[in-house]
């Protein structure tokens, strides 16, 4: 499966893998653990030296629980983000439901040596699976803390639920990707634009 980028955040991508979420015909990109490893393989969470043991785990009975876990943090990163779209801030009780993440990454989390300066990273003795959640929840808590709130969008595209990170300069981007959503957009307006003018 080939996933797409375009949240500019990656606690927001993983989001977006659902698509038209809340709408009357959503759609999991995530139904099973290998799903979930093959994300984490393009989001560049799964080194190559992991992929082999973790295809086995991802099918077994433990990758089904990490699935879980997954999805449920992707559920409330969603919840989150859509409320700051819509209000500008996130609703107490999404934050309430975030934290636990939170917590749990810390628990992860060391300071490492990067070159020549020090960063916050997960611990390496941390199964990789359990590292693409650490990964997912410190995007989502870097952008929670970032001030850019003003600038978490949720796409315009009428069956379109994807999130994304306003960077444009000055800060009208309506849709998760031009090419697929705006165009879509475009088309529909120009066609109901000559259905109009035929009934005229
Ligand atoms: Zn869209």
């Amino acid at each position: 499966m080939y996933f797409e980028f375009v949240g500019g955040n990656l606690a927001l991508d993983f989001a977006n893998t659902v698509h038209s979420h809340g709408l009357a015909d959503p759609r999991d990109d995530l139904k099973t653990g290998p799903d979930l490893m093959a994300w984490g393989a393009q989001a560049g969470l799964v080194g190559e030296r992991d992929r082999e043991g973790l295809w086995r785990r991802a099918r077994s009975q433990a990758g089904t629980t990490e699935l879980q876990r997954a999805r449920k943090l992707r559920e409330v990163i969603y919840q989150l983000f859509a409320g700051v779209a819509r209000a500008g801030r996130p609703a107490p009780e999404m934050l309430d439901a975030f934290n636990p993440f939170v917590r749990e990454a810390m628990t992860r989390a060391r300071i490492q040596k990067s070159g020549e300066k020090y960063e916050l990273g997960c611990d390496h003795r941390v199964r990789p699976l359990d590292r693409l959640r650490f990964e997912v929840t410190r995007a989502a808590m870097e952008l929670l803390t970032s001030g850019k709130l003003d600038r978490v969008r949720q796409c315009s595209g009428e069956t379109c639920s994807w999130l994304f990170l306003d960077t444009s300069r000055n800060g009208t981007r309506r849709w998760c990707d031009m090419q697929a959503c705006g165009n879509r957009a475009k088309v529909r307006r120009f066609r109901q634009h000559q259905s109009s003018d035929r009934k005229a």
